[in-house]
């Protein structure tokens, strides 16, 4: 499947240099995992990281050892590194294997909390960052929320749009703390994780509990 939305460019240059919140990393590594675009660009940014380190002054002198364990500590540590073959490209499972070492693979196994008309959450412990699933069912939009840092949204099952346009499964939504968006459903509902690096304002109780009656 053609992949049209994509991690940024500064979320895959912090990536690869194993710079991202865990739940960010989650979510950017469950991105990788399906894209391969993705997977070829973060390819090519730890290649020149290496070759960056490598040429900093005193790298001779220290001869190329930090490059290299740092490159590989970072791609050790990074939740998509792990699994071989079977994970990569879509046909494998809905939940990708950087986020199915957190969730598992049953999305609807899981235990969801309500928390609106057609709209539940599931919070997934991490150590940095907040990572959380909602689903939603259709044309309900999730829960408004403002952002005081980044937030990368990856669909899982159905679709999202907001006013940047739709997201299929696999896709992401990668903004910035400038950018506020109300993501809604598709037609036939969607499950989706959203990481952010810092804990969301969410806004007014009212707005979110009626939202699924104005139709937004
Ligand atoms: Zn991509």
């Amino acid at each position: 499947m053609t992949m049209n939305r994509h991690l940024d460019d500064s979320t895959l240059m912090s990536f690869a240099a194993g710079a991202l919140p865990e739940a960010l990393a989650v979510v950017a590594a469950a991105h990788v995992a399906v894209c391969p675009r993705c997977r070829d660009e973060l390819a090519t940014m730890e290649m020149l990281g290496g070759a960056l380190l490598g040429s900093l002054p005193g790298a001779a002198m220290r001869s190329p050892a930090p490059a290299a364990p740092e490159i590989e500590r970072h791609s050790s540590s990074r939740p998509a590194a792990a699994p071989p073959p079977t994970t990569q490209g879509a046909a494998v499972g809905e939940v990708p294997a950087p986020l199915a070492r957190l969730i598992g693979n049953d999305l609807d196994g899981l235990h969801w909390r309500w928390v609106a008309p057609g709209s539940w959450l599931r919070h997934v412990p991490i150590t940095s960052g907040r990572l959380h699933l909602f689903k939603c069912s259709s044309d309900v939009a999730l829960p408004e929320h403002g952002h005081e840092g980044s937030e990368i949204t990856m669909v899982l099952r159905g679709t999202i749009s907001d006013g940047t346009g739709l997201y299929r499964v696999g896709e992401v939504c990668d903004i910035d703390e400038n950018v506020e968006h109300a993501p809604v459903a598709g037609t036939d509902g969607c499950i989706c994780v959203v990481a952010q690096d810092r804990p969301a304002r969410f806004r007014s109780l009212i707005v979110r509990l009626t939202r699924p009656w104005h139709g937004m």
